[in-house]
């Protein structure tokens, strides 16, 4: 029998009538005849809330723990959305990541998934059922502790659901209708793609667009799943509904620059008068990844007598223990600087597109947009098929509306 993957992300599963509009669909899928694994998120703003008690509990949590209370939100919508279709007739049951067993490493926080043993779930479907809910964004490590998969975790879960069990499709339910140019709450004009490249998404996901956690693109690209974007709150989920994610070459349209993304959360820090000297770069930066710090873009200054400034950007939830880890360094005496300073209201602005391998002069036009708009950039990184800006936070929408304008990603080309 054929299967598909149907992931509800939070907004999908907010209540109990939004958990029974998504499981409508599920029983629809069914009526078409296929086996389904339904894959939940917690509901809207529950992971959150999880997250906020356990930072007030503890400043430098043991993450085993929080992975023990943040994974708690997903166990409630499984076992919802199973008594739902319970009640439509659907022959369905809840699974917690563990059950299947979602086999992960033990990166608590981040963990990255190793095996999805397929046996459990297929002799349930063997034995007459047609619908498989599983909590999403959780599995179990090798000590047998609770893991997370990162936030947005539960595409991941779709994702790898998907490919484990060879499902025709894998598809993402949220609150908007397929993936836009840009993140249509900022940007009205943004427009609906009917495909985006593995790649293109992949840097929009990796930028900030939150539409799809990066992982998921990245498993999807790799084991070739068919991966789809739609809305749950629109009655079309015929083939033709939402965003496919799939190769290159199936893309007819060819504009240069595909999306835009943002990134709210970032921050700068710069450590002031370092000793410049060879071995500098990795006496800082090897005690940042130890830390688990996530560093994005770095820039180093002219060195003057000696000592330079070295700036780095994080994710603003990871300044304490940037801090931390820097200040341990230096009691230690492996780098020497005269001071940090922490500036937590950047945000990073970045334009996607294939089409920069082939085209000169699209960052230069980036930053003649933004000039035009008196947006100072305070860092600047490129790769093949990006460029990204740190700029002053309060200018991030202004900055996402004026690129997406001058690209033109309204109009498809
Ligand atoms: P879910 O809870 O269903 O996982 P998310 O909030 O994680 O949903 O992701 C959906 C949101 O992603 C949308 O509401 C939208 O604001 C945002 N978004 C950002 N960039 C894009 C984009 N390029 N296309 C579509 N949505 C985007
Ligand atoms: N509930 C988790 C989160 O909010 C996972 C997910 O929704 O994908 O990050
Ligand atoms: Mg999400």
């Amino acid at each position: 029998m054929s299967l598909v993957v149907m992931k509800f992300g939070g907004t999908s599963v907010a209540d109990l009538s939004k958990i029974a509009n998504a499981a409508r669909k599920v029983q629809q899928e069914v009526e078409n005849g296929h086996n389904v694994i339904v894959i939940v998120s917690a509901m809207s703003g529950k992971t959150n809330e999880l997250v906020g008690w356990v930072s007030e509990t503890s400043t430098f949590y043991d993450a085993r723990e929080y992975d023990a209370v943040v994974s708690s939100g997903e166990n409630v919508t499984a076992g919802l959305m199973a008594l739902t279709l319970q009640e439509m007739g659907v022959a369905a049951r809840s699974w917690q990541g563990w059950q299947v067993p979602l086999q992960t490493n033990s990166a608590h926080g981040a963990a990255r998934i190793l095996d999805i043993p397929c046996e459990n779930l297929n002799s349930k479907f063997d034995q007459g059922m047609n619908v498989a809910v599983v909590a999403g964004f959780q599995g179990v490590s090798p000590e047998g502790r609770i893991t997370t998969l990162g936030r947005g975790g539960s595409d991941t879960t779709a994702v790898a659901f998907a490919a484990a069990f060879k499902a025709q499709r894998c598809d993402i339910y949220t609150d908007v209708d397929g993936i836009y140019t840009t993140d249509p709450r900022i940007v009205s004009k943004a427009r609906k793609m009917e495909k985006i490249s593995y790649e293109e998404m992949l840097e929009l996901a990796s930028l900030g667009a939150k539409v799809l956690q990066t992982r998921s693109v990245e498993l999807a690209m790799r084991y070739k799943v068919p991966l789809r974007v739609l809305s749950s709150f629109e009655d079309d989920i015929s083939e033709t509904a939402g965003t496919y994610v799939c190769d290159e070459e199936e893309i007819m349209e060819d504009n240069v620059v595909s999306g835009v993304a943002y990134s709210r959360d970032e921050a700068k820090i710069t450590l002031v008068s370092v000793a410049d000297r060879p071995g500098v770069a990795a006496a800082i930066f090897v005690p940042l990844a130890e830390a688990g710090v996530n560093v994005d873009m770095i820039v180093q200054n002219i060195s003057e007598e000696g000592r330079t400034d070295m700036t780095f950007s994080c994710p603003t939830n990871e300044i304490a223990r940037a801090q931390k880890a820097l200040e341990t360094a230096k009691g230690s005496g492996t780098i020497n600087f005269h001071g940090l300073v922490v500036d937590d209201l950047v945000a990073k602005v970045s334009i996607v597109g294939v089409g920069m391998r082939s085209h000169a002069g699209i960052a230069a036009k980036m930053f003649e947009v933004l000039a035009k708009e008196g947006v100072n950039i305070r860092v600047i990184t490129t790769s093949e098929i990006k460029v990204s800006v740190l700029i002053d936070r309060k200018y991030m929408e202004l900055a996402v509306r004026a690129l997406h304008d001058a690209f033109e990603l309204e109009k498809a080309t």
